[in-house]
């Protein structure tokens, strides 16, 4: 795999500054290493955020016509490497080629077209009574992101940034680095003006916090754990600066009574163990009302055995969570649950892989119904009544996503409407690239995607006339 031995600064790339070494990447599937970057350290975010602050006040007067060809021309870079970069990220997440291709750059392609339009469409000026309110950009923004979609996570913050006449330095997940180089070469060829993106590779307590923590950041956007996402946002508010947050989840599926079973659990299952449960809006608890829980979890069982482990099913990004998911289906068993598919057994004997696991007898308090294990597990829950479904949907302390399944629309609608949770599908909607991200609760703080998440990149100014 290719690598930079260097940072992404000022529109060229650069030596990093300290001599904190380099940073393993390593292919989940087959454990090899397949390339090294450096680990930056807060001289080299320094050195980011000076160049984003000097490239600042050119870009935020850049007309949004010209920012919208230059993200234009970002989405089509991006396009031209879309087999190195699906490549890269099947060797470095171990995405399926498949999905690598169709989601881990499919999806992002399609999110940077959404921002060039945004950035040559949006009302950057509304009148309201004798006032003229001008919507701003916020300044330099710290985007700190996670490994689960290397590509996608850059570009839902990136390309609003841009968008908005912000300029960016990014912090990538240390297992994804090189995804986020091929991101640096496509914005370099994009023609952004130098200083416009910055990219900083290195681990996350050193790099990430030192950017999250920088005088001259205005905005950190952060996703990834809730842990993590507490300390930045505790630092964003020691600084009275912008942050947003986008955590964890725990979605649930509630499969109401008068709800096509077999299509509801078949997409069910297919939603977690895609990306082999490494979605932070995942299905992972489903709710299903007693009359036909035994049915649901014969046919969840059923559907779980088509996601074979190094074909269907990828591994997990490392051995750290591969344990981890495996600790919490030996928690399920400990605490009581039934496992009527896979189990905490390793099933290939090279690769961070864990067996699709399927959790049956599942109850609203166990640590595999609240807490975000983030692998390839689903637990079903077993529900009394509507209201009993609702108050185990709402019982966790996350709000990311989550899916309604009846026989009539306006009844899961009704159903969706008393849920604390930031996106719901009814009936397997489609996912929108233009909807709202975000979370409800501990799931996070603002939104991303479509022009709600543009709007988090600006500030308003009031003229009075
Ligand atoms: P994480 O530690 O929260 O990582 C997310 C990003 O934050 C990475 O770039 C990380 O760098 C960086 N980071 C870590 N510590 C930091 C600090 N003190 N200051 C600033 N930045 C910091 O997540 P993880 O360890 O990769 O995964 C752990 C769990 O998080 C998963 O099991 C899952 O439950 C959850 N998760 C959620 C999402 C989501 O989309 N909501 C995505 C990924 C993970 P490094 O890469 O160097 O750690
Ligand atoms: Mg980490």
């Amino acid at each position: 795999m290719k690598a930079h031995d260097g940072m992404y600064i000022g529109g060229a790339w650069v030596p990093a500054a300290g001599d904190a070494g380099t940073i393993e990447v390593v292919n989940p599937a087959d454990e090899q290493v397949i390339g090294h970057v450096p680990a930056g350290t807060a001289e080299d975010v320094d050195a980011a955020v000076r160049a984003a602050r000097a490239a600042f006040p050119a870009w935020a007067a850049t007309p949004p016509a010209e920012r919208a060809a230059r993200i234009a021309a970002l989405r089509d870079a991006l396009a031209a490497r879309k087999d190195e970069i699906a490549g890269t990220v099947t060797a470095e997440l171990g995405a399926p080629p498949a999905l690598a291709q169709n989601v881990h750059v499919g999806l992002p392609i399609a999110v940077a077209g959404t921002y060039a339009d945004l950035a040559a469409s949006y009302a950057f000026e509304e009148k309201v009574g004798n006032s003229t309110v001008l919507l701003e950009p916020v300044g330099v923004v710290g985007a700190i992101t996670p490994w689960n979609y290397p590509l996608h996570q850059i570009v839902a913050k990136v390309a609003p940034a841009l968008a908005a006449g912000c300029t960016v330095v990014l912090k990538p997940a240390e297992d994804t680095p090189l995804t986020a180089q091929l991101f640096a070469e496509a914005a370099h060829d994009a023609g952004l003006p130098a200083g416009v993106f910055n990219l900083v590779t290195g681990l996350g307590p050193v790099a990430g916090q030192a950017l999250a923590e920088h005088d001259g950041v205005d905005l950190v956007s952060f996703t990834g754990s809730t842990a993590v996402g507490r300390k930045i946002g505790a630092i964003a508010g020691a600084a009275v600066k912008r942050v947003a947050l986008e955590l964890g989840g725990k979605s649930a599926s509630v499969i109401l009574p008068s709800a096509d079973l077999a299509k509801a659990v078949n997409v069910g299952i297919a939603n977690v163990m895609s990306n082999s449960g490494q979605t932070c809006s995942a299905w992972t608890r489903m709710l299903v009302h007693r009359d036909r829980y035994d049915e649901a979890v014969a046919l969840a069982a059923q559907a779980v055995e088509k996601y074979v482990p190094g074909e269907r099913v990828g591994p997990l990004v490392n051995a750290k969570q591969q344990e981890r998911v495996r600790g919490y289906i030996e928690q399920g068993v400990a605490e009581g649950a039934r496992i009527v598919a896979g189990g905490p057994d390793v099933p290939l004997d090279k690769g961070f892989y864990v067996r699709p696991t399927v959790f049956a007898d599942v109850t609203p308090g166990m640590a595999i119904a609240q807490e975000e294990i983030f692998g390839p597990v689903v637990s079903i829950l077993r529900y009394e009544d509507e209201e009993d479904a609702l108050r185990i949907a709402n019982g966790t302390v996350y709000g990311l996503a989550g899916a309604v399944w009846a026989g009539d629309e306006a009844e899961a609608v009704a159903f969706a409407r008393r849920m604390e949770t930031g996106q719901v599908d009814i009936n397997g909607g489609r996912f929108n690239p233009l909807a709202p991200f975000g979370g409800y609760k501990q799931s996070g703080v603002g939104r991303e995607l479509g022009a709600h998440g543009l709007t988090e990149y600006l500030q308003t100014k009031s003229l009075q006339f």
